[in-house]
């Protein structure tokens, strides 16, 4: 449609009034002026105003201009919009020539809100203009970047609800925020040095330190190999320069975090190419507006300390987003540590004073600003899988944005999650609202986090759930959670869903998929229908309901929860179950070698005596296995550890080794140990017998952990894939939802998924949700809609 200005000529115009209600993320992100503007270039009258459900227009003039205006706002919105739905009503003339914003009004609250997001360009030019007023102002933003879901306290979105409240605009930027052709025309946390925030420096007490130039003096202290916590854009960071062994050393002491990789902060692309090799897909990840941080495979001749992501085969880089970031990382600034500023398993800090408290002992210096955080988000975290991202945890830059169901749901829904990387997700119409990830409930920050982001997203998305949906796991605090809430609300439903059920609707719900499909649900543990441990599961899954055709074998866990932190048992019981007593004891080696000879008889014992040794099938324990019998990891300190490392010590890819792309999808030749799928009583059951006679060979043999790995990554993919034609005999069906942590082994999915394609599946794998358990709450609150729905439908 050509483009018509005011002096396009009226043929035959009809004058008409018409209204529009625009919804989705369309306040705080300047859709007001980009309305004014189009409006006034066609000559249209009327007027625009924000309310508690999104954008309300009035247009007045010829109906091909207004029709025209329309299709420019889709084609072209303001950079941080996210439009779902645009409805256009019939209204009387009022005969208004002029257009005009009006006053934001009142009524329901369902605005979106946007994510936090990295400055924007203009921004930028202007934070390293000398000529400009804000001049290396680290508070610097407009209506297409800066801070939003953290410093929102109530909806609608304006600047008395938000914690800029306490600022009040000098002259310059009032003006700017009051006139409608400016960027920062009703940009909420619009600041400058003379009325907005300001960076403040404290010491290891807490205690106020004179600075002239406060990030200068961050900067000397990171180069002198200190720890200096910095409050950015959602939350705090931890930094330390990342090529400076005892620094990193000492971040992990003080910190209590053993082994996990560190992330990272570089000042550019460039800057991180050097450390890690950087595709073409990953390098448009690390740069998009969201920012995450991006798992990055290490180059071998990189200058950070080996400390930074021992026995990981990646760096988690992400980029300067936050305006502080880049005059920190100003003129190539080296590559610093840029970790949640919490210890392991709490949550981020959100207070100044709760990050000195919290952060004693651990940082050397503070660098605080006065700009309070009123909800925290940590970093996302995402990779690039057979060239497309993967969300691994999915926080800043991402949350709340909605994801679209392919169903209504009938009434509003709460979804808990699981307990491990728990986020909740809210599902309303056709939108999912999922959280930012909120972490391990288990820990008591967490859970107070846990419930203070529900109350939160309740408040501004003004949902009040009629149904909670939640995991089968009775000790779950979340479904503890829903149960308590449930028992002092009548009317409130319950609706329970199978961990790994969910794990697979929640692909579904991602793809909008609807009827059958075939699922691998692949991770470490979650609750079975039947009181065992589930974890490798192959399901016909629809929305609503599931069935169970085949799963991996059963082994005991000796110590349940014991097992799962210390690999070594689970690899105890797993050549228990391979050899028997008497051999295993003979040919128990790799890390198990180290373990004495009381410990293992007491967990033979309690296999055999089934006392707490819970029978659990989870992919995840046969990775905790085999990484103990490679002579790896004895240790899970973090989730997924053994697997970690297990990946990790495959030979490295010939990408790895320069700028090589197609070298990353080097065919791996690796020939896959043995196993076998027998039928049982309820299904059938992939053996992994065999799979562990073969480890234990080559380990006796000699043969080196990377060749173990290679071999036995082969097998997992050979045997999954199996399992896979075999489902699809039995039901004919050829969707397949990959779904659960497992899926975020790189070398998995680059085995697996084209076999699968080339067998002629339908493959479907998370982009947007995390695989693990962060992707659970989308999927439960997807099969409690899809539950709701076949009720009414009867
Ligand atoms: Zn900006
Ligand atoms: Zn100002």
């Amino acid at each position: 449609m050509p483009d018509s200005g005011p002096d396009h000529p009226t043929v035959s115009a009809d004058t008409v009034r018409r209204r529009l209600r625009i919804r989705g993320i369309v306040q705080g992100v300047g859709f007001r002026p980009t309305v004014y503007r189009l409006a006034v270039e066609r000559g249209l009258g009327g007027w625009v105003l924000n309310d508690a459900e999104g954008v309300l227009v009035e247009l007045e003039g010829p109906a091909d201009r207004i029709d025209d205006l329309l299709a420019a706002l889709r084609r072209d919105p303001p950079p941080l919009a996210h439009i779902t739905a645009i409805a256009s009503t019939a209204v009387p003339l009022e005969g208004e020539r002029d257009f005009r914003i009006a006053a934001s009004g009142g009524g329901r609250r369902s605005a979106l809100i946007s994510p936090d997001m990295a400055v924007c360009p203009d921004c930028l030019r202007e934070l390293l203009d000398p000529a400009d007023r804000r001049f290396r102002y680290p508070f610097i933003n407009c209506t297409n970047c800066g801070p939003r879901y953290s410093i929102i306290l109530d909806v609608p979105y304006d600047r008395p609800k938000t914690t800029m409240r306490a600022f009040a605009m000098c002259r310059a930027c009032r003006a700017e925020y009051d006139n409608p052709a400016d960027r920062r025309f009703h940009a909420q946390p619009n600041a400058c040095p003379v009325c907005g925030p300001c960076l403040a420096l404290h010491d290891a007490a807490g205690r106020p330190l004179a600075a002239a130039d406060p990030v200068r003096a961050v900067r000397e202290a990171l180069l002198a190999g200190r720890l200096v916590a910095i409050k950015g854009l959602t939350g705090f960071h931890l930094a330390a320069d990342a090529r400076n062994d005892e620094a990193v050393g000492e971040l992990r002491r003080r910190k209590g975090r053993d082994e996990k990789s560190f992330a990272l902060m570089a000042a550019s692309a460039e800057a991180v190419r050097r450390r890690a090799v950087l595709t073409q897909p990953e390098r448009t990840l690390l740069e998009s507006k969201e920012r995450p941080i991006v798992l990055l495979r290490q180059r071998p001749d990189h200058d950070l300390s080996a400390l930074v992501a021992p026995r990981s085969p990646y760096f988690g880089f992400m980029l300067p987003y936050a305006p502080i970031h880049y005059l920190l990382f100003e003129n190539d600034f080296p590559p610093m540590i840029m970790t949640s500023g919490n210890l392991a398993e709490e949550p981020i800090c959100r207070r100044n004073t709760e990050a000195i408290r919290r952060l004693a002992g651990i940082a050397d210096l503070y660098l605080l600003h006065d700009r309070p955080i009123e909800t925290v988000c940590d970093d996302s975290v995402t990779m690039v899988q057979r060239d497309r991202p993967l969300m691994l945890r999915r926080g800043r830059g991402y949350a709340p944005r909605p994801l679209a169901l392919p169903l209504e749901t009938p009434q509003p829904i709460l979804a808990v999650g699981a307990e491990l990387k728990n986020a909740v997700c809210f599902a309303r119409g056709a939108e999912a609202f999922t959280s930012q990830h909120i972490g391990d409930l288990k820990n008591a920050l967490a859970a107070a986090y846990f419930e203070a982001t529900i109350e939160k997203l309740e408040r501004l998305l003004e949902i009040a759930p009629a149904v909670i949906a939640h995991d089968l796991h009775p000790a779950y605090l979340s479904t503890r959670y829903a149960r308590r809430r449930a028992a002092g609300a009548p009317g409130l439903r319950l609706i329970g869903v199978q961990h790994h059920h969910a794990h697979i609707a929640s692909v579904c719900a991602e793809h909008g998929l609807e009827g059958d499909v075939l699922g691998l649900a692949m991770d470490g543990t979650g609750y079975g229908t039947d009181g065992t441990v589930w974890g490798g599961e192959v399901l016909r899954a629809s929305a609503v309901n599931f069935e169970r055709l085949g799963h991996l074998a059963y082994v005991p866990l000796p110590g349940g929860d014991a097992a799962i932190e210390h690999p070594v048992r689970t690899a105890w019981a797993f050549l228990l179950q391979a050899y028997g007593p008497e051999e295993a004891k003979r040919r128990r080696g790799g890390r198990l070698a180290d373990v004495d000879d009381d410990s293992l008889r007491l967990w033979a014992e309690m296999i055999d005596k089934k006392v707490n040794a819970p029978q659990a099938c989870g992919l995840g324990r046969l990775f905790d296995a085999v990484s103990v019998l490679a002579g790896l990891c004895a240790e899970n300190s973090y989730e997924g550890q053994a697997a970690v490392e297990l990946e990790a010590c495959l030979p490295r890819q010939a990408a790895a080794e320069g700028t090589c792309l197609s070298g990353r999808q080097a065919p791996d030749d690796a020939e896959p140990y043995e196993f076998a799928i027998a039928e049982a009583l309820q299904g059938w059951v992939i053996e992994t017998v065999p799979l562990i006679r073969g480890v234990v060979a080559d380990a006796e043999a000699g043969r080196t952990p990377a060749y173990l790995s290679a071999r036995f990554h082969a097998t997992v993919a050979a045997m999954l894939r199996d399992a896979a034609r075999r489902a699809r005999h039995e039901t004919g069906l050829t969707q397949l939802a990959l779904a659960g942590g497992c899926f975020a082994n790189d070398r998995l999915g680059r085995l697996l998924v084209p076999a699968l394609e080339a067998d002629g599946f339908q493959v479907y794998v998370h982009r947007d949700v995390p695989p693990g358990d962060g992707g659970v709450a989308l999927g439960q609150a997807h099969v409690a809609a899809s539950r709701l729905r076949s009720e009414l439908e009867g």
